[in-house]
């Protein structure tokens, strides 16, 4: 029988072992060393960002958003619900009063023509998620946040080098966040990225980075003694995970072309099968690229995503659904007093996501599969 084709594995590019041996040598293993340094200058120079702090997790560098943005209890903050739980969770745990938005009928990121009727005067800022790494509209969206005074943070967590009309995500808004964890096109296991586009954020940022304390400044010769003065804690990650992520940062380009290419097989080999059996691809609007981050299938109902996804497992192939709905959650569906949100809903249903990975060797197999698949044969 052949093996489970699963639907994530993380990519080694065989160079991790060398930096982390190289980390080790150098005797600093604690944060914000060599690696940590590397690591964000190549952010920095490649994509132009101001400034950036690499975090443990996409979650930690949302999380100091919030902090940065000085998020009070009773402040509102706009996300979409068809998200991952942190991309809420990192301002309701500061008090916001999460204010969910819907998705747009013909992609599950957030749903631009709706946002200013949700925008009151407790709204502190807007989240934008940049689902399977392509872009929201954010013309409209900053242009929103400009007249009503807010900030805009992008979450890019499945976003890295991919871009809006020749901007890369995560430069746009005042703060973006990306995830280095292992379900993502470049990863060290648990990682992230905080990156500063505002200015007047960058001093209080590294502070909040390193446990509320200028120690930052200090190791750069700018103060003569260091010590706690602000709030903050500690978001960064030790130089282990640094080496081995800048291991995946120097074959950036070769998985990006790798993941692209998967996408496009599927896309390709799907396309006649999909029309037949009113499946819906991914769309990429003209303002958007495709980072191969995730290629996803939207189902023409529940029933249909349950049968192709049993279907799949018998053929030892994995596929996966997600995103319930966060006004749904458990969490938060006492607190949520908004609309009814059909196309989060309906992605919450409908949506598959297929196996996904550099070394996915039988793409030909599993397209065929889904091929032979038709809800008229139940
Ligand atoms: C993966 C992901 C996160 C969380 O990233 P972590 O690095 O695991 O904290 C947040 N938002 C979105 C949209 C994600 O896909």
């Amino acid at each position: 029988m052949e093996q489970m084709i699963p639907f994530n594995k993380p990519y080694i590019t065989g160079k991790e072992a060398h930096y982390l041996y190289k980390a080790v040598e150098s005797g600093h293993l604690s944060g914000n060393g060599q690696f940590t340094k590397r690591c964000q200058a190549y952010f920095e120079e490649r994509w132009g960002f101001k400034k950036t702090l690499l975090t443990t997790s996409c979650t930690d560098a949302l999380e100091m958003c919030a902090m940065l943005i000085n998020i009070q209890p009773g402040d509102e903050v706009i996300v979409p619900s068809y998200t991952f739980v942190s991309t809420a969770l990192a301002f309701a745990r500061q008090g916001a009063h999460i204010v969910f938005a819907d998705s747009r009928t013909d992609h599950p990121g957030i749903d631009e023509s709706i946002l200013e009727a949700l925008i009151t005067t407790k709204t502190k800022a807007i989240v934008p998620v940049h689902y399977a790494g392509i872009a929201c509209d954010m013309d409209k969206i900053m242009d929103i946040a400009d007249r009503h005074n807010l900030f805009v943070i992008e979450d890019a967590a499945q976003a890295i080098d991919s871009y809006y009309r020749d901007k890369p995500l995560g430069s746009i808004g005042h703060l973006g966040t990306f995830s280095f964890h292992e379900t993502k096109n470049i990863q060290c296991g648990e990682g992230g990225l905080l990156a500063i586009n505002d200015e007047r954020f960058v001093q209080r940022a590294e502070i909040i980075w390193e446990k509320g304390t200028n120690r930052a400044e200090f190791f750069r010769g700018e103060i003569n003694k260091y010590g706690w003065v602000d709030t903050g804690s500690s978001f960064l990650p030790s130089e282990l995970n640094a080496s081995f992520l800048f291991a995946q940062l120097e074959e950036l380009d070769n998985i990006q072309n790798r993941r692209k290419e998967i996408w496009q097989n599927y896309y390709d080999g799907l396309k006649e099968w999909a029309r037949k059996n009113k499946v819906e691809l991914p769309v990429v609007p003209d303002h958007a690229t495709n980072n191969g981050h995730m290629f996803y299938m939207i189902c023409p109902s529940n029933k249909f995503r349950t049968l192709l996804i049993d279907y799949l497992k018998k053929q030892n192939i994995n596929p996966v659904f997600h995103y319930l709905s966060l006004h749904k959650s458990d969490y938060y569906t006492h607190k949520y007093k908004g609309n009814v949100l059909i196309n989060s809903d309906m992605y919450s249903e409908t949506l598959v996501r297929l196996p996904f990975y550099y070394d996915l060797h039988r793409q030909e197999a599993i397209i065929d599969d889904i091929k032979s698949f038709s809800i008229t044969s139940f």
